[in-house]
């Protein structure tokens, strides 16, 4: 089965400082993964990691520092380098934390909606063009469609914001919907609600999902597969329950042993640790080395390459085998 989208040795940097002498922030390193049809993967790790410079560079939002973006095995930056056609912006979608500031205060929703929708030609009248717009807003449960496009973003929840800001996300009918952090500024009472929305058009729609959260329990709850970030680096993927019942990973460990319950749905945020990562010139080998309760000399030295535990699960660490050989990216990726 082909994924959709193949990530392929991502690296990002970032000139930061300015002056004479910028530094450069090493924000990624060496990011592969593949996302197929109507897979939810889950990305977490604390604040810093780089989880939204992932979501921002496949959706074309900044430039991309080295590697590659396969799009149904289409080499998307060979073939676009400058920019992201639109035909690419139309099947990869993004969705942000704060609904609030993505809605232009002064328009109504239905016009929120109208923009996208004229952009990606999916309506060739005006009659048709509220007809799509009341669709997407029955879509996403907000009902009474008619009534709800008058209305302006003030006068709706941050529940009913984010489910506008989902429906903007589907106007021009996308494979691929990067949401970052989609659900960490909503009530924890709604939070539920907004996830289930998503899982259903994945069902109804066919689409994937890289979800982005601080809420192990809600990539449990939501996402097939859960990949930690540590410091730009991938140091482990699992299917999600695997990951939370089983953490291979000592970073991962550390991160199921700071939420107090893990179990409890979309409570257990994450807080970062003593003893925050270097991303300007990074020594060699693990990232995590500096805060490792297992350290080992050869961790300061190698960097672990992905070390596979089973058809579905791998870890980037020296405790796990020989760890030091990087595995064929294929294996890696089954
Ligand atoms: P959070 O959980 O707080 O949202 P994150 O995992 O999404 O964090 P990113 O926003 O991707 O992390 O940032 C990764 C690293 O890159 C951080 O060190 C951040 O300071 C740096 N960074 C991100 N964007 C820029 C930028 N435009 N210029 C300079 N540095 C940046
Ligand atoms: Fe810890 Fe070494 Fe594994 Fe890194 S490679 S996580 S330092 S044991
Ligand atoms: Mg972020």
């Amino acid at each position: 089965r082909q994924p959709l989208l193949e990530v392929k040795n991502l690296t990002k940097y970032f000139n930061v400082g300015g002056g004479f002498k910028p530094k450069r922030l090493r924000a990624l390193n060496d990011i592969s993964f593949s996302l197929h049809e109507r897979e939810v993967i889950a990305l977490v790790g604390e604040s810093g990691s780089g989880k939204s410079t992932i979501a921002r560079l496949i959706a074309r939002l900044m430039p991309v520092s080295g590697g590659k973006l396969l799009f149904k095995g289409r080499d998307i930056l060979a073939e676009e380098p400058k920019h992201a056609s639109r035909d690419y912006r139309s099947l990869v979608q993004m969705i942000f934390q704060d609904p609030f500031g993505s809605l232009n205060p002064v328009h109504t929703l239905g016009y929120h909606l109208e923009r996208p929708l004229m952009l990606h030609n999916k309506a060739r009248s005006a009659e048709e063009l509220q007809a799509r717009v009341h669709e997407l807003l029955t879509t996403v449960d907000l009902n009474p469609a008619a009534e709800v496009a008058e209305k302006h973003p003030h006068q709706l929840s941050g529940g009913q914001r984010q489910r506008v800001a989902i429906a903007r996300a589907l106007a021009p009918e996308p494979s691929v919907i990067l949401a970052d952090e989609p659900i960490s500024m909503l009530d924890v009472s709604i939070r539920v609600g907004v996830l289930n929305l998503m899982e259903r058009l994945k069902e109804e729609r066919g689409i994937s999902y890289l979800y982005i959260t601080h809420d192990l329990a809600s990539a449990r709850y939501f996402a097939d597969r859960t990949m930690v970030l540590y410091a730009g680096n991938l140091v482990e993927s699992a299917p999600s329950e695997e990951l939370m019942l089983r953490p291979a990973h000592p970073y991962t460990q550390l991160l199921l042993s700071a939420v107090p319950d893990p179990t409890t749905p979309m409570t257990g945020e994450l807080k970062a640790k003593p003893g925050a990562p270097v991303l300007i010139d990074p020594p060699p080998g693990c990232p995590f080395a500096a805060r490792c309760p297992h350290v080992m000399p050869v961790c300061r030295e190698q960097m672990p390459g992905r070390t596979q535990l089973d058809a579905n699960r791998w870890v980037s660490c020296h405790l796990h085998g020989q760890g030091t050989e990087a595995v064929p990216q294929k294996a890696a990726e089954a």
